[in-house]
């Protein structure tokens, strides 16, 4: 194999109450790369497409994931690898748009190479591209997209990521609005220290929400997305946060909250029907702002990262 396509999903981390721990990777929503062989050694970005972004690989978050992976591959390579990259995600936008790069830099030279490193050694060179995007190696986004469904970072060092099983037929509506913010300045509002009764509240939603998973219970699951620790400060930088809320669960959301450093706002629902009417719910109150914004619909993918073409 010389080339491969591959499509390289957005993902929801946190999930309101799992705040740096708990993800999940959409089906439908993300970018697309390609990644070839070349045979001049090391990485190239020879393409981005959709986004203003750093072509140098030590700059962008797909040369640094993937340099990251060479630095650990021991054979000696006769070639190179580019890396072309067509964006639908903006960057800041709190739906994995840096991740989906690192992370599928990563997926397809390792691919390319003939699989020689896992899943969780994968996480853990994409990591480094989200070090670079956001000031720490957080793995709650790499991590479902390349395990997909839902992932819980049971610690980060040494990395171990536990792979959730997903609702059957589960959807998201997400709205995006178009402005960024940047992971790292939505991490400095939050508090340095949180109230023990908070903190109960929240690690029984994270378990309860796990065990939801687990057992397939939408009532459970509905009632465990509620996070009393980061949403009230973050919710301050997103305008018209609580109406939208308070319309989605109207509208039949499961639940709804910031999808990672925000600005997107994702919910969840127990099928297409009810994610459309979600949906439309969303539209008609952001219409009323000045703010550019996009939504969007899909499913929740247990596959992660998926191969469009290989040559
Ligand atoms: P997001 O949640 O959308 O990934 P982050 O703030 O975590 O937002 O990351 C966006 C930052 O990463 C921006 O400063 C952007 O310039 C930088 N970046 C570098 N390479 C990429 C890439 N390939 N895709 C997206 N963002 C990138």
């Amino acid at each position: 194999m010389n080339e491969i396509t591959i499509f390289a999903p957005a993902t929801i981390a946190n999930i309101s109450c799992g705040f740096d721990v708990l993800g999940c990777c959409l089906d439908t929503v993300g970018d697309e790369m390609v990644v070839r062989k070349v045979p001049e050694k090391g990485v190239k970005i020879s393409k981005i497409e959709g986004v203003d972004l750093p072509f140098e690989s030590d700059k962008n978050v797909a040369g640094v994931a993937a340099l990251a992976l060479l630095n650990e591959f021991k054979k000696k390579l006769d070639f190179g690898f580019e890396i072309d990259i067509y964006k639908n995600i903006k960057p800041g936008s709190g739906i994995g748009s840096s991740a989906a790069s690192a992370a599928g830099a990563v997926f397809a030279i390792n691919e390319l190479l003939n699989k020689p490193f896992s899943k969780l050694q994968l996480v853990e060179f994409a990591r480094k591209g989200e070090e670079l995007a956001c000031g720490s190696p957080i793995a709650d986004n790499v991590a479902p997209a390349i395990f997909g469904g839902f992932t819980l970072v049971k610690s980060t060092n040494p990395l171990n990521i536990i792979e959730l099983p997903s609702l059957e037929g589960l959807y998201t509506t997400i709205l995006h609005p178009q402005i960024e913010i940047k992971t790292e300045d939505s991490r400095t509002i939050l508090p340095k220290k949180v109230a023990l009764t908070d903190a109960v509240k929240q690690w029984a939603n994270v378990g309860a929400l796990v065990h939801a998973l687990h057992t397939n219970d939408y009532n459970l699951f509905s009632e465990s997305l509620t996070d009393f620790i980061v949403e009230p400060h973050r919710s301050k930088l997103i305008y018209g946060f609580d109406k939208v809320k308070e319309s989605a669960l109207k509208a039949g959301a499961l639940g709804c909250g910031i999808s990672g450093s925000g600005p997107s706002i994702f919910t969840f629902s127990k099928n297409h029907q009810i994610a459309e009417n979600v949906a439309n719910s969303l539209n008609s109150i952001y219409l009323k702002n000045n703010i550019p914004f996009k939504i969007y619909i899909s499913k929740i993918s247990t596959q992660g990262i998926k191969i469009i073409n290989t040559k």
